[in-house]
């Protein structure tokens, strides 16, 4: 099958600093796609690269079919990719529900974001009791949860994560990831940038280690799970 995300011989640099030297990454439809690396590596930089936040020296990305290495990012959240940046950026003086509807900015019915809305506190119930609640006074899985549900507003085929799982407790990862899980299952792909290969493996499909803006190990996220270089790096005993 076609991937949806297609990304060929991608180079990025800063300035001097060559962050991506030659990536090659794929999303097929309805995947979950581990993206996974210490820190440094290029992982951050390669999903602003796909936004367009961040423009690439040579390669190409493809998204359904189409080339959108020179699209802007506007274009690109309308084409169906929407990121969700590390460490939330939620609207700390809006309420939930107004930090939700922000999520629509790009949608013209405002049915269809009122219909969005409702299945993100189908989604994620506890948003729902607290849809008049200030961002900000959410704790850090909530505003997690919610930066999440933001993003699902916009009615993504593709959701970027970089990396939710920070700054949380376990119990509270494994909710983030079966939240993860759900949203998939409802039909949309995943590109999970994570330290915490553990969870993301559990959850993913597929993996990819990258390591000074390469890839240097790809395959199915249970191959990955025991892989002795993973399991070394990034799994420990
Ligand atoms: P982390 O998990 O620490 O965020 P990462 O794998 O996401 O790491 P990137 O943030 O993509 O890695 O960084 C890749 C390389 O590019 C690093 O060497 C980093 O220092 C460098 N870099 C990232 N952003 C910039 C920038 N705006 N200006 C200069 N160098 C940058």
């Amino acid at each position: 099958m076609e991937p949806i995300l297609d990304i060929k011989g991608l180079e990025v640099a800063y300035g001097k600093v060559e962050a991506l030297r030659g990536l090659d990454l794929c999303v097929g439809e309805k995947e979950i796609v581990a993206l996974l690396g210490n820190n440094g590596a290029g992982k951050s930089t390669t999903v602003s690269t796909i936004s367009g936040v961040v423009r690439s020296r040579s390669g190409t990305i493809t998204a359904f079919g189409r080339d959108i290495t020179a699209a802007a990012p506007w274009s690109i959240v309308e084409r169906g990719i929407v990121h969700v940046p590390e460490g939330r950026r939620i609207f700390s003086r809006l309420t939930v529900h107004e930090n939700l509807q922000v999520g629509g900015y790009t949608v013209r019915e405002t049915a269809t974001v009122d219909k969005r809305i409702k299945q993100v506190y189908e989604l994620f119930p506890r948003m729902a009791e607290r849809r008049h609640q200030q961002g900000g006074t959410l704790s850090g899985g909530e505003q997690q949860m919610l930066a999440i549900g933001r993003a699902m507003v916009a009615g993504p085929r593709l959701i970027m994560l970089d990396e939710p799982s920070m700054g949380l407790a376990p119990l509270v990862v494994a909710q983030v990831m079966d939240a993860i899980r759900s949203i998939n299952e409802a039909g949309t792909s995943v590109l999970l940038i994570e330290q915490n290969a553990r969870a993301a493996l559990k959850v993913a499909h597929r993996g990819y280690v990258i390591d000074s803006g390469r890839v240097t190990l790809t395959g199915p996220a249970g191959d990955l799970r025991t892989d002795p270089q993973v399991v070394e790096a990034y799994l420990g005993a």
